[in-house]
């Protein structure tokens, strides 16, 4: 038998999502459950992929099999394609694995042409029906042109607007079954001048091509856009459902309506919902009538209310979950289109799942599994009010970089921002690109968008560890940095006009739209208590200071896996003691410098310990290139050449020796504690320093520090830091009478390393991936400006996903796979872990409990998402056993 591609409805189940999509399989289960759907037929996904396998053709044997199916449905329903007595019209709607809601195409009453509508009109002469018939008829040249023609639904608008006018009324309710007769002439006329042909009377023809435009939906952009933010592979492909159809616009005794089975914005459990009489789903949607609750149904028609409330229970107890149901009734006789688990918020998402644990319909297990890990965002961070932002619209769009909403008005320096936000203004802050420099700034503004820079760059990552909202590498904007103003997409804005922004979409309004707060409710402590105790992964943070850190605690992190050491080195005096040292000549200069900073730098450490109260935490040393640190500015060189006491030229002889061609690539890492040993020395003097002061305070930390070398790509460099630090620790800590452990050992980010683990480990305690860098050197493309081809990337097909934001398992994961095989082969014990920006996201987390790594360390907003992402992996492998 050759392969089946179609399904009657009563041929599917719910279990055959895959092949049918979504809604077929749900349109199968609920006929299999005895429901009132209209009885159609599903083409598969199977036929989808296939469409595009043969070069955007549907195969005859498809086109045949789907003609056979046609012909089963119209037995079925005891109607006809293109039958003048007794006609068969259909809808024909996309339907994916994953609900991708309005992304795709629908074509509705499907099957008229002059002779079926005469033939309807024959039998039933009623005025009313009579409008309601040529009203279908133009709706559907109307649809059809635009979904499978391409011609575009507002040039028929123009004339609906035309025939208004000349009539001298307002509103399409206003004309009558004539000028709907009229309407359909002219849409005609107008399809024929534009297309050159006749619009096609064949119903037959008109399902084929209509089926050939919901499978070339599947790849429009708005729908490749949605798959990308939501992480569903193009190769997936759209099901098509056929469908005869039912009319809610026929009568008074008829309507059309979408109800929850609980509340999806509070997760309250009622039936919640709305209906119009006498209309199809697209007034609904359109918003023109306003549609009553759906409680009021019940007064309406109190029989067929209290039948869908009966199927509503049904299906929830069903599908044990909340369902989101489609409906019509025609003349007084309910019909289901359509039930799915419904879209829900997050505060919805975590009652739900908690409620039907309490309820005795799921397990602890299945509610972890039912809430999406990004989702938790939305309880951590402000949002815009919904009302507000459903009024606004954005200007334009960047990389959705750190979750929340801002609002603020514009600034466009660092200093300006810390200085407007003392004086009690809320800022957005805008840059080119932000750098270290700019820290205070940006923890003093609302929000922070960039011009350039990707998921990993400076404005990404130290946002998303200040947690705060982040819209970077908007190429759009045009910046006037003199003018203090900025250029998108028409709109210019000033210094001190209010945009808003959205971290979690990268929206950009021109306007201010007021925001929420965030609260956590009680189900979530709940919750989060089921996930903990599933999960094996443990879940660190990246935070180097005491506010980062007690946050990271407060959200569930377990100990610091990457506390980077730079950025401790911009505050105050801090930076030009860093500055001294850079432009000293020799070792001792260089030391006495260093030695201004340790008392800031063990100080700092001291009080990371105190706040993780006995956490482990992993500090990495010195890693930018040094030319961060310098001033590029004439007036600040000249400043500073002031402060150090040399002439500018010296100055500027020193910072043209710091330029690199490829900085990301150059002397940084540990080839700075390589080239500048001291600089170990102190870090190392700083770091020992702080566990045993910390430690005689509070012997029952019990700390044992854990320091680590980074961008280590040989075991000989390694071992070189190495010796420095055990040999200055060892030191220390026999001075200081002590028996403290402390461990040493290195971030796997360079490839080499990464080929090389088994002999790295003979150096190495510990490995942490930094798979910001291992990706940006596997892929050999930069971090920082990635973000100017990805998109050609995306419409060619070649990436479906940002690499530095989601981990790529094909190729980094082979390296971090075999790398923690190597590292394990040498050292059994060794302690493996991830601290680049994949360890928040939680495909990547997934990736990591499956390889057995030890902990994923992210910023300490995404904590609370890698403990649900870790305690599903964990159930997801428990259940696949
Ligand atoms: C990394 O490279 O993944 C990493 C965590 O280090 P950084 O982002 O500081 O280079
Ligand atoms: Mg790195």
């Amino acid at each position: 038998m050759s392969h089946k591609y179609v399904y009657l409805f009563s041929e599917g189940n719910g279990s055959m999502r895959e092949l049918l999509g979504g809604k077929g399989a749900n349109l199968a289960e609920m006929t299999v459950l005895g429901m009132p759907v209209p009885q159609g037929f599903t083409v598969s996904t199977e036929a989808c992929t296939r469409y595009y396998e043969d070069g955007k053709k549907i195969a005859p044997e498809i086109e045949e099999e789907i003609y056979a199916n046609l012909a089963k449905m119209e037995e079925i329903n005891g109607k006809k394609f293109g039958d003048k007595e007794n006609p068969l019209l259909v809808s024909v709607r996309s339907g994916a694995r994953a609900s991708m809601p309005g992304m795709m195409d629908t074509i509705l009453n499907l099957g008229l042409n002059d002779d079926v509508v005469a033939g309807m009109i024959a039998k039933n002469s009623d005025i009313k029906f009579v409008r309601f018939v040529y009203d279908s008829y133009r709706r559907f040249i109307q649809m059809f042109s635009d979904v499978v023609m391409g011609l575009a639904k507002s040039t028929f608008e123009v004339i609906i607007d035309e025939v208004k006018e000349k009539k001298g009324v307002k509103n399409d309710i206003d004309l009558d079954a004539d000028d709907m007769k009229e309407l359909v002439k002219l849409f005609k006329a107008h399809y024929k001048k534009e297309m050159g042909e006749d619009f096609p009377s064949d119903p037959k023809t008109q399902l084929m091509e209509s089926v050939k435009a919901v499978f070339r939906s599947w790849d429009n952009p708005r729908a490749n856009v949605y798959r990308r933010m939501n992480e569903i592979p193009y190769s997936w492909g759209t099901a098509v459902n056929v469908q005869p159809m039912v009319f809610g616009n026929l009568n008074e005794n008829s309507g059309t309506g979408v109800a929850f089975t609980r509340d999806p914005a509070t997760g309250e459990r009622a039936l919640f919902g709305e209906y119009l009489i006498n209309a199809q789903g697209e007034d609904v949607v359109a918003g023109i009538r306003t549609p009553s609750h759906i409680s009021k149904l019940a007064e309406d028609m109190p029989e067929v209310y209290k039948q869908f409330a009966d199927i509503a229970n049904r299906l929830e107890e069903h599908y044990a979950d909340m369902q989101d149901m489609e409906f019509t009734i025609e003349n007084g006789k309910l019909y289901m289109l359509q039930t799915r688990n419904g879209k829900r918020t997050a505060a919805a998402a975590l009652k739900i799942a908690v409620d039907l644990v309490d309820e005795g319909k799921i397990s602890e297990d299945t509610a972890v599994l039912r809430v999406e890990p990004k989702q938790l965002d939305a309880l951590l961070h402000p949002q815009f009010d919904a009302k507000a932002l459903k009024a606004a619209k954005a200007i334009g769009k960047g990389l959705a970089a750190s979750p929340g909403a801002a609002c603020g008005k514009v600034v466009f320096t660092a200093e300006d921002a810390k200085a407007w936000h003392e004086n009690g203004e809320k800022v957005v802050l805008v840059r080119l690109e932000t750098s270290p420099e700019d820290i205070e700034g940006m923890a003093a503004a609302e929000g922070i968008l960039t011009v350039r820079g990707g998921m990993t760059s400076h404005a990404a990552v130290v946002a998303r560890g200040m947690g705060t909202c982040c819209v970077s590498g908007c190429g759009d904007i045009k910046m006037n940095e003199e003018a203090k103003e900025f250029e998108l997409a028409g709109h210019v804005i000033k210094e001190g006009d209010y945009i808003s922004i959205d971290g979690s979409t990268g929206n950009i309004y021109g306007e201010a739209i007021p925001t929420v707060a965030a609260s956590i409710s009680g189900d979530f402590d709940r919750f989060m208590k089921w996930a903990d105790a599933r999960r094996t992964l443990k879940v660190r943070t990246n935070a180097d200071t005491p506010r980062d850190a007690a946050q990271a605690v407060a959200f569930g992190a377990e100990g610091i896996g990457l506390c980077r050491t730079e950025h401790m080195f911009f505050e105050g005096d801090r930076i030009k003691a860093i500055r001294e040292m850079i432009v000293a000549k020799t070792p001792e200069a260089r030391k006495a410098a260093l030695d201004k900073i340790l008392p800031y730098q063990q100080g700092d450490f001291e009080a990371m310990y105190r706040v993780l109260e006995g956490r482990p935490m992993t500090v990495r040393f010195l890693d930018p290139p040094l030319h961060e640190f310098v001033p590029q500015k004439e007036e600040d060189i000249v400043e500073l050449a002031g402060e150090l006491k040399i002439s500018v030229d010296e100055l500027k002889a020193v910072i043209a020796g710091l330029h690199e061609f490829n900085p990301m690539m150059g002397h940084r890492g540990c080839r700075l504690a390589v080239t500048y040993p001291e600089i170990a020395e102190m870090q190392t003097t700083a770091v020992i320093n702080a566990a045993l002061a910390v430690n005689k305070e509070h012997p029952e930390y019990n700390i044992v520090p854990e320091i680590m070398i980074p961008l280590v790509g040989e075991v000989k460099e390694l071992k070189f830091v190495k010796d420095i630090v055990t040999s200055t620790a060892d030191k220390l800590i026999a001075a200081a009478g002590s028996d403290m452990k402390y461990h040493v050992g290195t971030m796997i980010e360079i490839p080499r390393a990464a080929l090389l683990a088994d002999e790295i480990a003979k150096e190495a305690e510990f490995f942490s991936f930094g798979t910001n860098d291992l990706t940006q050197m596997t892929f050999g493309f930069s971090r920082d400006d990635a973000g100017k081809f990805l998109d050609a990337y995306y419409e060619n097909k070649i990436y479906e996903n940002d690499p530095f934001a989601r981990l790529d398992q094909n190729g980094v994961g082979k390296l971090i796979k075999m790398a923690a095989e190597g590292g394990r082969k040498t050292r059994p014990d060794i302690k493996l872990g991830i601290c680049g920006e994949h360890g928040g996201d939680p495909t990547s987390v997934e990736f990591c409990h499956n390889i057995g790594l030890n902990y994923v360390s992210c910023s300490p907003f995404r904590v609370p998402i890698a403990r649900l992402a870790a305690a599903q992996a964990a159930i997801k492998e428990k259940n696949a056993k």
